[in-house]
């Protein structure tokens, strides 16, 4: 199906805008099956969206060696974490791929050749927030990965390329976590949101205030900005898919903070969404 026909099928995109841009902070897996603060805060962020054509999600959970895009036509639910109850292992999110999306994704990202990909498929940093958001599986999804060899900046600046997708009514979600440092998690504490250590607290505010006053280079040289980044991303894995977002932000555009909260001492689950209604 192009892209095209995939607006005639949904019907619901008004093509004159361009479709808000999310990054969502995920957290443990369990939220695809739990009830929780969190849940209601992408829930509600998803009834502030026109319904999209697809969605591209840049998910934590997938680095490679150079930039592949899913082409397949059925992504399977991939259960990529261990240690959780049976319940989340029996979760299937059956929303369709996209290969036309795929395809159109490859023709205009420049900076490298993009590999179609018919191996991954849906990881958990992409169901089981999209999930939440689309519980009927109706979206096609397809998932852009990070390329673990590249520079903060390259992945900044491979991400406005992706631009364009935003007038076709492709809802792009950068998915993973501002403060994530998971050696310092305290398990005991993990069900109570809003537990913070000192540093988690201050590198998600000076993460947010960069954010919110249109200070991408700071964020982009983040490994330059001290202790408390140091400690909330040791490493960039899902620190990176917040620049991909970032990039896609216009000038113009407003920013909503939501779900900004601590969990776990050394996890935050601040997520943004860009661009209007
Ligand atoms: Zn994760």
């Amino acid at each position: 199906m192009r892209l095209n026909e995939i607006n005639k099928v949904t019907g619901s995109y008004n093509s004159r805008e361009k479709m808000p841009v999310l990054f969502l902070g995920h957290g443990s897996p369990m939220n695809a099956i739990e009830e929780n603060v969190f849940v209601t805060g992408w829930r509600n962020i998803g009834k502030t969206l026109p319904k999209p054509n697809a969605i591209l999600c840049v998910s934590a959970h997938w680095e490679t060696r150079g930039t592949c895009v899913t082409a397949m036509d059925k992504p399977m639910t991939i259960h990529d974490f261990g240690g959780f109850p049976e319940a989340l292992y029996e979760v299937e999110y059956p929303a369709p791929g996209s290969p036309d999306l795929a395809k159109e994704t490859k023709s205009i990202i420049k900076k490298t050749a993009v590999v179609l990909d018919d191996k991954w498929g849906l990881d958990h940093g992409s169901w089981s927030v999209i999930k939440n958001l689309y519980p009927e599986a109706d979206v096609p999804v397809i998932q852009l990965s990070l390329d673990y060899y590249q520079s903060p900046q390259y992945h900044y600046e491979l991400a406005k390329e992706l631009s364009s997708l935003r007038k076709k009514g492709v809802l792009i979600i950068g998915s993973g976590n501002i403060v994530h440092n998971l050696g310092l998690v305290n398990w005991g504490k993990i069900d109570e949101p809003g537990f913070g250590y000192d540093w988690a607290v201050e590198a998600n505010e000076k993460i947010k205030k960069c954010i919110l006053s249109n200070d991408h280079k700071t964020l982009i040289d983040y490994k330059s900005q001290g202790r408390e980044l140091n400690l909330a991303i040791p490493t960039p894995d899902h620190f990176l898919p917040l620049l991909y977002s970032l990039a896609l932000k216009e000038e113009n555009e407003i920013v909503d903070v939501f779900n900004d909260m601590a969990v776990g001492g050394s996890l935050s689950m601040t997520s943004i969404k860009i661009g209007k209604d």
